[in-house]
């Protein structure tokens, strides 16, 4: 009996101990379980703390390569609005809102940046409206006629540029000879010449573009002249005072279209008198490459919608971002950050050009 009792007392005793020892490894593995659960939480505080802290915001743009050096290659960057990959998926930051934009294959003929030659004549459907360049007429520059009709918004740029170049020079020489033509005038421009050259098809159309090919078509052309308070006329060459102009045009948003070095592309001869408008940030960007422009526009199919952007920073100071989106037809869309500033111009080969103006704090 006692032998009997004195075992179950043992046995009893031990169930307590066991019971005992659950309990405390249960307790303890609570309160392993509540401080790793503390420690988590304060780690994922602090780096959520930190990483709001040092992640650069979009307006924060990381200076250019194009700010740092006068490369005649446009700086390229990876996209700045697009926030990187967060490793961490606590971040909430929003996803930049975006539109879609509808352009028409018809559109693809239209806008200021269009390519005009003989492989891809205009298509007389310019969605801007002309206006007489005698608008501005002031004693900084001459017209040969009245009714010189050029797009608004490169009008105003022209005469700036030739104001500028009055008041620097003091001379007002400059003869706006030719703006915009239809194509009947075009059709004898082309007849004169190919008379003058005796019937050579070859010399005619190295000087004057074939009807429907000229860039005069479009209103976004002009070519220079010298006339003298003597009376004189003399071709303009972009030399001695007049090279600034040639050299700065592409401030005002003009080009020296065809290049004497390009003519195997352009398949027109050196015209130091004949400025083509392409606006900001186009004729900058242009004017620090050698491109001619029929170069430029195959140079910016490499910046797709859906890949790499090309980010640009003006003199100006504007911040500018560019993309190519190929035409898909009859309906085409582009997606765009909402309320982005930019605009759309067809290439007149097979898609479009998107410039949009950053508008940030740097
Ligand atoms: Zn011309």
């Amino acid at each position: 009996m006692e032998t009997r009792n004195y075992v179950r007392r043992r046995q009893a005793a031990k169930k307590r101990k066991r019971k005992r020892m659950i309990r405390r490894v249960v307790v303890a593995a609570l309160l392993v379980a509540a401080i790793a659960a503390v420690i988590a939480l304060a780690v994922w505080i602090i780096s959520a703390f930190i990483d709001r802290n040092t992640e650069p915001k979009p307006q924060d743009a990381p200076v250019s390569v194009t700010e740092q050096s006068s490369e005649p290659t446009v700086g390229t960057e990876t996209a700045l609005t697009e926030p990187t990959e967060s490793e961490e998926p606590v971040q909430t930051e929003p996803e930049t809102e975006k539109e879609t934009v509808t352009v028409t294959a018809e559109d693809v003929k239209k806008g200021i940046l269009i390519l005009v030659n003989r492989q891809h004549p205009f298509a007389f459907t310019a969605d801007y409206e002309l206006i007489d360049l005698f608008t501005y007429k002031s004693s900084a520059y001459k017209f040969r006629d009245d009714g010189m009709m050029f797009a608004p918004f490169a009008s105003e740029k022209l005469n700036e540029m030739l104001v500028d170049f009055y008041n620097r020079t003091g001379n007002g020489d400059i003869n706006i000879i030719s703006t915009f033509r239809d194509i009947e005038t075009q059709q004898r421009i082309y007849n004169s010449k190919l008379e003058y050259y005796n019937g050579n098809v070859e010399t005619t159309e190295k000087w004057v573009a074939l009807p429907g090919a000229s860039e005069h078509h479009t209103g976004l052309a002009v070519d220079f002249g010298i006339y003298t308070s003597d009376g004189e006329s003399y071709d303009y060459d972009g030399s001695g005072e007049y090279a600034w102009i040639n050299e700065n045009c592409w401030k005002y948003g003009f080009i020296v279209r065809y290049d004497s070095a390009k003519t195997d592309i352009t398949g027109i001869a050196y015209e130091p008198w004949h400025f083509r408008y392409l606006g900001l940030p186009h004729s900058e960007i242009l004017s620090q490459t050698d491109f001619c422009y029929e170069e430029y526009i195959a140079y910016l199919k490499s910046y797709p919608q859906d890949g790499e952007h090309l980010f640009f920073t003006s003199y100006t100071g504007d911040r500018y971002e560019i993309f190519y989106v190929r035409s898909e037809g009859e309906k085409t869309e582009i997606k765009l950050d909402k309320g982005a500033d930019y605009f759309i111009s067809g290439n007149n080969d097979d898609g479009f050009i998107v410039t949009v103006t950053l508008h940030g704090d740097s």
